[in-house]
């Protein structure tokens, strides 16, 4: 054994490739290269002034002390309340679990389920960090892949003949990162439907991009109430308030898993910043103007980038419906080279695009989605512009 040898379990974690590619970007930037970064996952706006003015307030009235495990009691009710008020959902506090950001909430439910060999299925594309968290707890991931025909959206069947004995949960994410698709109120019920004959299967329902949404009304698969007492609902203030970087998520479900959740964390993180909490409790009661008013200027964007993309000869895109995220098809472009590069893989294609195009992405391969690359729109039209010129005229040198 030698001091610098990692554990097994870390070995077999994979490095973000989103955090990759935002170092390589960064790394061209300070070469004083001009480059359209499309590969970051937050929105560009800043938090809105009275959610920081309740984090001063939380400051002089001195909530600098630990705060209990599973956080506050009033951000726990607000969080009820906003359950009964956006999704007529009830909960008690005692079911809800306030963590570092959604990312610790979606580790915490499946380190508190998931022992070696379990299974979880999880719809591909799906978000980088959830197989290497099934990982962590020596688990084993069951992809369920979804192509660009169906809209990235699996259906019933699909997930029927993916469930085995060893399946201890069901993961996915709606709307999307990193596809942006939304699952209907008929397609969650047709999921459910399928999910309601294995009772032995927990729900974990990634929903933190609930409020980006050009549909009208979010729907939660917790809705039905042939599954509804084994759904964990996962959400947080990170991409609707654009809190990012105050890293308050949570978890509501069962009353067993909350326990279980808040035991884990009581060991290793304890709570999160009290602070932040404050500022949390007043972003889920507030006014949410100002988030409508990100989510309408989110849907322009969008509307810009599927529109110039739809114009790229050999391209394949879809017209997402919600998150800030396209996800376009581009294995069309394998086999092809500027004489120069030769694409092998959508790798290769965005390492062109970098290279070439001075456009950052993030390859689809992370995502469990190879032949893609994903476009994040959270960034102004004016950098949107140019990104998708630079795509459409280095995409057009290859032959
Ligand atoms: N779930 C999805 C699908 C995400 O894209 C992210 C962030 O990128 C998260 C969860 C976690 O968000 P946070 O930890 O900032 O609350």
């Amino acid at each position: 054994m030698k001091v610098d040898q990692v554990s097994r379990r870390l070995e077999a974690l994979a490095v973000s490739e989103t955090l990759a590619m935002a170092a390589k970007s960064r790394e061209l930037k300070g070469q004083g290269i001009d480059i359209a970064d499309l590969s970051l996952g937050e929105p560009d706006f800043n938090t809105p002034d009275y959610i920081k003015a309740a984090a001063i307030q939380a400051i002089h009235d001195n909530y600098t002390h630990y705060p209990p495990v599973p956080g506050y009691a009033d951000l726990r009710q607000a969080i009820v309340t906003k359950l009964k008020r956006d999704n007529n959902l009830d909960f008690t506090p005692e079911q809800v679990v306030v963590s570092n950001g959604g990312k610790q909430s979606i580790a915490n439910v499946i380190l508190s389920v998931v022992d070696p060999g379990d299974q979880v299925i999880i719809p591909a594309p799906y978000w980088v960090s959830y197989p290497e968290m099934v990982k962590m707890a020596e688990g084993e991931t069951v992809a369920v892949f979804a192509g660009i025909e169906q809209n990235y959206k699996i259906t019933p069947a699909q997930l029927e003949v993916a469930i085995t004995d060893r399946t201890r949960a069901f993961l996915f994410s709606s709307p999307s990162n990193p596809t942006g698709e939304i699952y209907s109120r008929e397609e969650l019920k047709a999921l459910a439907d399928v999910l309601a004959r294995h009772p032995q299967i927990l729900i974990i329902s990634d929903e933190i991009y609930e409020y980006i949404n050009y549909t009208g009304h979010h729907e939660s698969i917790a809705q039905f109430e042939s599954v509804r007492d084994r759904v964990a609902i996962m959400n947080g203030v990170s991409k609707g308030y654009a809190m990012t970087g105050w890293r308050i998520g949570y978890m509501a479900g069962p009353l067993w898993l909350a326990k279980a959740c808040t035991k884990l964390q009581g060991q290793y993180t304890s709570a999160c910043s009290s602070i932040a909490q404050k500022a949390a409790a007043a972003a889920v009661l507030g006014d949410r103007s100002k988030v409508e008013g990100m989510v309408g200027i989110f849907r322009k964007r969008r509307d810009l980038v599927v529109s110039a993309l739809s114009a790229i000869p050999g391209l394949r895109t879809n017209n997402p419906p919600g998150a800030f995220y396209v996800l376009p098809d581009i294995s069309s472009f394998i086999g092809k080279t500027d004489g120069t590069h030769t694409i092998s893989s959508s790798g290769d294609l965005v390492m062109y695009l970098l290279n070439v195009g001075n456009v950052a992405l993030v390859s689809g391969d992370a995502f469990g989605a190879p032949g893609c690359v994903r476009i994040s729109y959270s960034t102004s039209e004016e950098v949107l512009k140019k990104a998708v010129d630079r795509i459409a005229a280095a995409l057009s040198k290859l032959s």
